[in-house]
C-alpha cells in the first residue's frame, strides 16, 4: 500500500470525502491490496482531477500536461525499468541545471520521493499526472517504441522483419521503400499492383535501409551509387530470399525488395490453370525426350513459373538438368543453373554452346532474343534435347512467325517444336465482395451469351483492392503433323493459325470467356485482354 496519510487527512478535513467512505476503503485496500486513492477514484468519489487541483494549490506542484510537456527519450531510462513499472513514475524531461522532471500520481508521497533521489544523483522536480497516463508511458517508451539509446539496432531490426514479414503475408512481390524531402514512402506490389502501406519518419527510414543494407551485403557507406545484395528471413519456418537494389534518388536511396517466395513461385502443372483438355496436349509435349516447347507472353504474365513446373515435373536424377537463366529466379534441387553474365560474355548463345559439350538431356534457356540463340536452341532441339524456352510475342503462331524472322529456317523449326505455349496473368476476383450484373443487350450479342458476369469492387478481405492472387489463362498449341507441314511449307501467320483451329486449338479468347462466366475474373478485365489479342490478329 503506497498511500501517504497526508492527501487523505487533506480529503477527510476538508470534507471532500466521508470518514465512513474513507474507512471502508481502508478495509478494502488492506484486503486488495490498493491504495485507497486508487479505489476513491475507482468509485468515482473523487476525481483525479479534483486531486491533481489540490496537490497544485496546498502544495505547489506542477501538472503534468500532455499537450504542452513533451517526452524526452534520452532521459526515460535514467531510472531501473523494475523500479519504474513498481513505483508507477516516469522520468520524462530535463530542466535547467540537469534537474530531472518526474511524473508521479501522488506526489505528496515522501517516501517515495526519497528513494528517487537517493537512486538518481540528481535534481529531481516532480509534476502530477494521473496513474493511467503513467502506465501508458511507460508501455509505450519501454515495451514497444524502444527509441532509447542502444536500442537502435534491435528496433530497426524490427521494422525491417515486419516489413518483410508482412509483405510475405500478403503475398507482395515486391517492397518498395521511397524517400522523400521530409518522410519515406513504403509501398507493396501484391498481385502486379503497387499498394500504398505507410509512411515512415525520415529517422525510421535511415535506420531500416541501414539494416538492410548490412543484412544484404552492400556497402552502407555508399550512398550515392546503385547497389545490390541478397538476403533471407525465416517466416513461420520457412526460408524466404529477397534481392535488394538500392538507387540513390534526390532525397536519399530508394530501395526495393523483390520477394522471392518459393511456395509462391512453384506450381505443378496441375495448378498452373490449364483446362483438362490443355494439360493432355501438354502431357503429349513433355513426352518426348528431345524436341523444342516454347512458353510466350508479355513481361510479368508468369512465364518463368510455368518453365519451372515443366521442368519440376520431368526432374528426376537419372537426367542431366542445365539451365541458362537471366537471372536465376530460384534454385532448384537436382538442376544445374547457369546465370547469363554479359559482362564477361556469357550470353544465352555462348552458354548454350557450351552447355551443349556437356551432355545434358534437358535444358532450358530463359529467353530466346536473338539469331544466334535461335540456331543454336533449334539445333539442340533436333539433336537429341528437351529445350525450353521463352519468346517474347503475344500468341502462339507468332512465336512460330518470329523464330521464322529469326532466320530460323522452316524445315528445322518444323522436325524441332512440339508446342508452344501462350500465357497471360489475370488478377482473380476477390470472391468474398465480387459483383455480379447482367450483360447488356450488345454484350450479349457479341459475346452469344446470356448470363452473370462478374466485376470488381473492394472490400476488407481484399484490402479494398477488389482481387485476390491470380488466374493463368493459356492458349496451349500442340505441333502435330498437320501444324507441322504447315510451318515447313513456308505458310504464313493466317494459314498456320487456320490449321491449328482446324487441330483443335483452342483460341485464347475462349479460354478468356471461361473465366469471366466462371467469375474467376472480371468482365472488364477480361475483355481487355480479348480486345489486346484481337488488335493483333487484324
Ligand atoms: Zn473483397
Amino acid at each position: 500500500m503506497n498511500d501517504n496519510r497526508l492527501i487523505l487527512e487533506y480529503l477527510l478535513q476538508t470534507g471532500m470525502i466521508k470518514k465512513t467512505a474513507l474507512l471502508g476503503k481502508i478495509e478494502q485496500s488492506q484486503k486488495t491490496g490498493e491504495a485507497v486513492l486508487d479505489l476513491l477514484i475507482a468509485d468515482g468519489i473523487i476525481s483525479f482531477d479534483q486531486l491533481a487541483l489540490i496537490y497544485q494549490k496546498e502544495w505547489g506542484f506542477e501538472i503534468f500536461d500532455p499537450a504542452r510537456h513533451e517526452i524526452n527519450p534520452a532521459v526515460v531510462r535514467n531510472l531501473p525499468v523494475e523500479f519504474i513499472r513498481s513505483h508507477d513514475v516516469f522520468p520524462f524531461d530535463e530542466g535547467p541545471g540537469h534537474e530531472l522532471w518526474v511524473l508521479m500520481s501522488d506526489p505528496t508521497d515522501q517516501k517515495l520521493i526519497t528513494q528517487i533521489q537517493q537512486a538518481l544523483n540528481q535534481n529531481i522536480r516532480i509534476f502530477v499526472g494521473p496513474k493511467e497516463l503513467i502506465r501508458n508511458l511507460v508501455r509505450k517508451y519501454y515495451f514497444t517504441d524502444q527509441l532509447a539509446t542502444g536500442d537502435q539496432m534491435a528496433k530497426s531490426l524490427d521494422i525491417a522483419d515486419e516489413l518483410i514479414s508482412e509483405g510475405v503475408m500478403r503475398g507482395a512481390s515486391d517492397i518498395h521503400i521511397e524517400p522523400y524531402q521530409n518522410t519515406c514512402r513504403i509501398r507493396f506490389r501484391i498481385d502486379g499492383v503497387l499498394y500504398e502501406k505507410n509512411m515512415l519518419s525520415r529517422e525510421r527510414y535511415k535506420s531500416l535501409i541501414t539494416k538492410l543494407k548490412v543484412l544484404a551485403g552492400c556497402d552502407i557507406g555508399e550512398h550515392r551509387l546503385p547497389q545490390d545484395g541478397a538476403l533471407q528471413i525465416n517466416f513461420q519456418g520457412r526460408r524466404i530470399d529477397l534481392r535488394l537494389s538500392s538507387m540513390p534518388t534526390i532525397h536519399g536511396e530508394k530501395i526495393v525488395l523483390r520477394i522471392l517466395d518459393q511456395q509462391q513461385f512453384f506450381y505443378r502443372i496441375d495448378e498452373l490453370g490449364f483446362s483438362e483438355k490443355q494439360k493432355s496436349q501438354l502431357a503429349q509435349m513433355l513426352q518426348a525426350n528431345h524436341g523444342m516447347i516454347l512458353v510466350t507472353g508479355p513481361t510479368g504474365s508468369g512465364k518463368t513459373t510455368t518453365l519451372y513446373s515443366f521442368l519440376n515435373a520431368l526432374n528426376t536424377s537419372r537426367e542431366n538438368f542445365v539451365t541458362i537463366e537471366d537471372p536465376v529466379e530460384f534454385q532448384m534441387e537436382g538442376i544445374n543453373q547457369i546465370q547469363v553474365n554479359e559482362k564477361s560474355g556469357l550470353d544465352f548463345a555462348s552458354g548454350l554452346r557450351s552447355v551443349l559439350r556437356q551432355d545434358p538431356n534437358v535444358i532450358m534457356v530463359g529467353e530466346i532474343r536473338d539469331e544466334n540463340t535461335a540456331a543454336m536452341a533449334t539445333r539442340a532441339a533436333i539433336t537429341g534435347h528437351l529445350l525450353f524456352s521463352s519468346v517474347h510475342t503475344t500468341n502462339t503462331v507468332s512465336t512460330i512467325t518470329r523464330l521464322l524472322d529469326m532466320k530460323v529456317p522452316a524445315y528445322l523449326l518444323s522436325s524441332a517444336l512440339r508446342g508452344v505455349i501462350s500465357q497471360r496473368l489475370l488478377n482473380r476476383l476477390c470472391p468474398h465482395c465480387r459483383q455480379e450484373r447482367l450483360l447488356t443487350i450488345s454484350e450479349k450479342e457479341r459475346f452469344a451469351y446470356d448470363g452473370l458476369v462478374y466485376e470488381a469492387k473492394g472490400c476488407s478481405i481484399c484490402h479494398g483492392t477488389g482481387y485476390q492472387g491470380r488466374v493463368a489463362i493459356q492458349e496451349v498449341l500442340l505441333v502435330n503433323r498437320q501444324v507441322r507441314e504447315a510451318i515447313s511449307a513456308g505458310k504464313n501467320y493466317d494459314d498456320i493459325r487456320h490449321v491449328a483451329l482446324k487441330q483443335g486449338l483452342l483460341p485464347f479468347a475462349d479460354s478468356v470467356l471461361a473465366q469471366i462466366q466462371s467469375g474467376n475474373i472480371a468482365f472488364a478485365d477480361g475483355l481487355a485482354v480479348i480486345r489486346e489479342e484481337a488488335e493483333w490478329h487484324r
